[in-house]
């Protein structure tokens, strides 16, 4: 068994091109570590991987449908480049697809595609005769070749292959191909999904955690562990940057209108965020706000928390609904263990009536009271640093 794996927009990136392909092939071997007798290689305008049985092909298809920037991949056939071989092989597949999907009677299409012109049929001659002798061994199909129930496909090249199923993967650009991000992790629904999202446009994931020991407890920050590791099974190595925030939470608690405290901590979480940012190459922050979920996200608050951080702030989930981010975070494997409850630093000093509409210069103003260069330093500093996936 061989595993065509195909690739989606690298097509679109001209100069770029072999640069990506090389990141995609990376991440492709990087998907299947486990399977230490897979060999991955590139061929023209896809990837072949070989070496996997029969029985590692399930998951292995599952890993690298994971894998950002491909777009498809068919377990497929090798074969002898002539008809006989080409006939009896398809059969038998075609036999095996009917029998693990449960199909009784069918439509199908053979499309064949030759490359090497050596081969004495062309494609239509190619389709026509296979076509023709799968259904004299199938009596059950029937062919359409306009909407057929399932396709065959053969194809004639350097080597000749045949496969029915192509399986649909995730899509998006390669993994690190389009610079560096910090996102904003917290243990919620939200920020894994965001985090997920802009990596699957090919963006290497860097996270900061603000933990608020011991009003939060161990088991709280090992949630968010768990929460990186999953996204880096998608995004690649999460570099997680946890930051102790439980003295700049006591002080804006003791120094600053309580009505405020959560505009406040946003803004302090924002302005170390960068920090951060700036020390390990980001070029952006990433947070998993979407307008109007919580007296923080309105565009108001949103307005006065980017007011202190001059990188550009993407939000993936802005103008997403709850149920269709939870539905990406079941998709995606993170929403069993954001649900788990563990208490969040924000939970830990919100206010009874927190502002929705805060106003800048107010919000700047009681602010006054904190030394905000030396606490955010200070943050800075004691960060600690994990390495994820
Ligand atoms: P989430 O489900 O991601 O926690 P949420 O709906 O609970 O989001 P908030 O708690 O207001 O909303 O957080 C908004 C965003 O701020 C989060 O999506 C995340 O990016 C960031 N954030 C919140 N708490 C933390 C934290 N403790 N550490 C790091 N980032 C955080
Ligand atoms: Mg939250």
């Amino acid at each position: 068994m061989i595993l065509l794996v195909r690739y989606g927009e690298i097509h679109l990136k001209g100069q770029n091109r072999p640069h990506f392909e090389s990141l995609q092939l990376k991440a492709i071997k990087r998907a299947l570590r486990e399977f230490p007798n897979a060999v991955t290689q590139k061929g023209y305008g896809r990837f072949y991987v070989t070496g996997l049985t029969e029985e590692e092909m399930p998951r292995a298809v599952r890993a690298v449908c994971k894998v950002f920037g491909i777009h498809s991949v068919s377990p497929a056939v090798e074969m002898k480049k002539d008809i006989d071989s080409i006939g009896e092989t398809m059969i038998r597949l075609v036999r095996e697809y009917m029998e693990t999907k449960g199909i009784k009677e069918a439509s199908f299409k053979v499309q064949a595609k030759r490359a090497d012109k050596r081969f004495p049929l062309s494609s239509m001659q190619l389709a026509a005769e296979l076509g023709g002798r799968i259904l004299e061994a199938v009596p059950e199909l029937f062919v359409d070749v306009h909407e057929p129930d399932f396709n065959v496909y053969v194809e004639v090249r350097e080597q000749c292959y045949g496969y029915v199923d192509i399986i649909p993967a995730v899509g998006g650009m390669p993994q690190h191909s389009n610079g560096r991000a910090m996102l904003l992790l917290s243990g919620g629904i939200d920020s894994p999904v965001a985090g997920y999202m802009i990596a699957k446009r090919g963006v290497e994931i860097n996270a900061v955690h603000y933990h608020s020991f011991p009003y939060t407890s161990e088991a709280a920050k090992q949630k968010v562990i768990d929460l990186a590791k999953l996204v880096s099974e998608y995004a690649g190595r999460i570099h997680l940057n946890v930051v102790s925030f439980t003295d700049i939470q006591t002080q804006i608690y003791e120094k600053c209108p309580h009505e405020m405290l959560v505009i406040i901590m946003r803004r302090f979480m924002m302005r170390i965020a960068q920090k951060l940012a700036e020390k390990c190459g980001a070029q952006a922050i990433v947070t998993g706000e979407s307008i109007g979920q919580v007296a923080s996200q309105t565009m108001e608050s949103m307005y006065v928390t980017n007011s202190v951080v001059s990188m550009p702030v993407f939000r993936p989930l802005i103008g997403m609904d709850k149920l269709d981010i939870i539905g990406i975070a079941e998709k995606i494997g993170t929403y069993e263990t954001s649900i788990l409850p563990y208490e969040d630093c924000c939970t830990v000093f919100v206010p009874k009536h927190p502002l929705t509409r805060p106003k800048l210069d107010r919000i700047a103003e009681a602010e006054q009271a904190l030394d905000i260069d030396a606490l955010v330093e200070e943050a800075v500093e004691s960060v600690e640093h994990i390495v994820i996936g």
